[in-house]
């Protein structure tokens, strides 16, 4: 938000809602809902310098061996690996009022809908921490010499449907007629993204491979440019590849690196197109009602009452022989916030978005702060919408997990009643998915809750002209800064590269997706678990840290 003025925030919004069929501004619409899960009172007021200072608590400081600031993936999973090496005495500080981050979950009406992530395509053996996790909870068993995944958790099937020439076709790109440029098209992406995998290597996490002199070369240049150079040039290719690259970076494929949209398909199942012969992979995900949410309540349960919510970490200063945190209490709202604590600890992860991090850390090192400044964050909304009963039958394929329409920029919906297994109650919630280009920040802020809910609902309602009538209720998530764009240089550069492989010198370690340069499920987890290991070793861990 900073450098952009109220009369560019208006001209943006302005050309968000010239994209839909206009509601009248103040005219309330005929559902309920709020938006949900935010904090952005709370950190603007942090960023902005509220109006008074805090109240400062005077109490004696609270003194803990390990201080994690952020419980999402990376700060959950970094407290994970500290207790794995024997130590017990951590603290998290977590900003919202409950755990998780981008992975929390929401419920309307006792139902469970995710707030953000939504799924963890199934880990294979390149990944063996998450996979020993997923043991360890009871998602995967060893079965005759191989891992299988807990049945109830897989999507069942159909797990995706796409809405094109007035039917619902399956799988995310609908079949390509033999003996046509897109599928020859897409025959030649499929064997070039398998022999990129094969002379380069890709993993998810990244860091699972050596870096070559290929990945650095695909990472200089966007993703738009190296298909245009292969000839990949099919419109309704192209508008895939896009919804791709949106749907686990935020942003189209022109934004982001080619070695990000290789990666995406080579690190998992290869590139598959309907009737095209690949050496693909498996495609299967785990996923909940709720989300990732189901796997943050498995990480933060083992931790208990170390888990604070409710507090903004908004000073960090590091000491000879200790780290002073100061945390304001956002728990209860007030013009000012709640008073300030400090906290005294011998280590601290910040587990936070790395610009988060160097706000609050002021002597932070420069790499981090060059690191952090490198970084786009895309912007995005997620709209839970109840429905009293379940929409009307289209052509085609039945309704699926996650349905996505051909040609439009919105990612679609997840139905979150998908993986019931016995009765399924009329009443039920989808979740629709936006990532927004990054000048409609500003809009996704200043336009109420009735302007963006009325928006959601045009933008399906193209496939689902019944849904308006359908809908009782829409709660919205603003992620005004979700998640890294791994744009054109951001995987190698140098900075992260180095923080990534060796965290930093002293009391404070960063942990977070932000450096990965993208921002998933397995990154997090990994490079929590990796800062986590580090801060055991700095403390002379019992055990050898994981
Ligand atoms: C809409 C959306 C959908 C997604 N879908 C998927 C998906 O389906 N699958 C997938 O693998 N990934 C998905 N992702 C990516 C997701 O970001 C990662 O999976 C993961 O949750 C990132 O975890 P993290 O710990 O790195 O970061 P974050 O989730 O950003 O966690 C950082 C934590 O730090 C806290 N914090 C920040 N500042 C402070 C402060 N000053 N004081 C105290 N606490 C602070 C935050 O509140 C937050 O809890 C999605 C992301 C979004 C936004």
């Amino acid at each position: 938000m900073r450098g952009i003025n109220r009369r560019q925030a208006v001209a943006a919004s302005a050309a968000l809602l010239g994209a839909c069929s206009r509601p009248a501004a103040d005219a309330l619409p005929p559902w309920t809902g709020a938006f949900v899960g935010d904090a952005v009172a709370a950190g603007h007021r942090w960023r902005d310098g509220g109006a008074q200072p805090p109240r400062v608590d005077d109490r004696k400081p609270q003194r803990c061996g390990v201080l994690i600031v952020g419980a999402g993936i990376a700060g959950l999973a970094a407290a994970r690996a500290l207790r794995e090496a024997g130590i017990d005495d951590v603290t998290l500080l977590e900003l919202h009022s409950q755990a998780g981050g981008n992975s929390r979950g929401h419920r309307i009406d006792a139902m469970p809908c995710p707030l953000g992530a939504h799924y963890l395509p199934v880990p294979d053996d390149r990944n063996p921490q998450l996979l020993r996790w997923l043991h360890e909870i009871g998602l995967a068993r060893q079965e005759s010499g191989r891992t299988v995944f807990d049945e109830r958790h897989l999507c069942h099937s159909p797990q995706e449907r796409v809405w094109h020439d007035g039917a619902w076709h399956e799988g995310l790109l609908p079949a390509l007629r033999p003996g046509s440029p897109a599928h020859a098209q897409a025959g030649k992406l499929s064997t070039a993204i398998d022999a990129l995998a094969r002379e380069l290597g890709f993993a998810m996490p990244a860091a699972g491979v050596d870096v070559m002199p290929g990945h650095a070369a695909l990472d200089a240049q966007s993703f738009a440019r190296w298909l245009d150079a292969q000839g990949i040039t099919d419109p309704l290719l192209r508008w895939y590849l896009d919804y791709c690259c949106l749907d686990d970076y935020g942003a189209p494929a022109a934004a982001v690196s080619a070695w990000a949209g290789v990666h995406y398909f080579a690190s998992r199942h290869g590139f598959r197109a309907p009737g095209v012969e690949t050496e693909a992979g498996s495609d299967a995900v785990l996923t909940w009602p709720e989300g990732n949410a189901w796997l943050v309540r498995r990480l933060a349960e083992p931790l208990g009452e170390r888990v604070k919510t409710g507090w903004l970490v908004s000073r960090v200063q590091e000491q000879r022989d200790h780290v002073e945190v100061w945390a304001q209490d956002v728990s209860r709202e007030s013009p000012a916030g709640g008073p300030m604590r400090r906290w005294l600890a011998q280590q601290v992860i910040l587990a936070t978005p790395l610009k988060w991090a160097v706000r609050a850390w002021p002597a932070a090192p420069a790499a981090l702060a060059r690191g952090a400044g490198r970084l786009t964050h895309a912007p995005w909304l997620v709209a839970n919408l109840m429905l009293d009963r379940p929409l009307a039958d289209r052509p085609g394929v039945a309704p699926a997990w996650d349905n996505v329409v051909a040609g439009r920029t919105g990612l679609g919906y997840v139905d979150s009643a998908h993986q019931s297994l016995g009765f399924r109650p009329a009443a039920h919630v989808l979740t629709a998915y936006h990532a927004l280009p990054i000048d409609q920040r500003p809009a996704l802020l200043a336009q109420p809750w009735s302007t963006w809910s009325r928006w959601v609902i045009d933008d399906l309602s193209a496939t689902h002209a019944d849904l308006p009538a359908r809908v009782r209720r829409v709660d919205i998530a603003r992620h005004g800064h979700a998640m890294a764009i791994p744009a054109p240089g951001v995987r190698s550069d140098a900075d992260l590269v180095a923080l990534r492989a060796e965290g930093l010198a002293g009391r404070v370690q960063v942990a977070h997706a932000d450096l990965a340069g993208y921002s998933v499920f397995e990154e997090a987890f990994d490079l929590g678990l990796r800062a986590g290991a580090r801060v055991a070793a700095a403390m002379g861990a019992r055990r050898p840290p994981v």
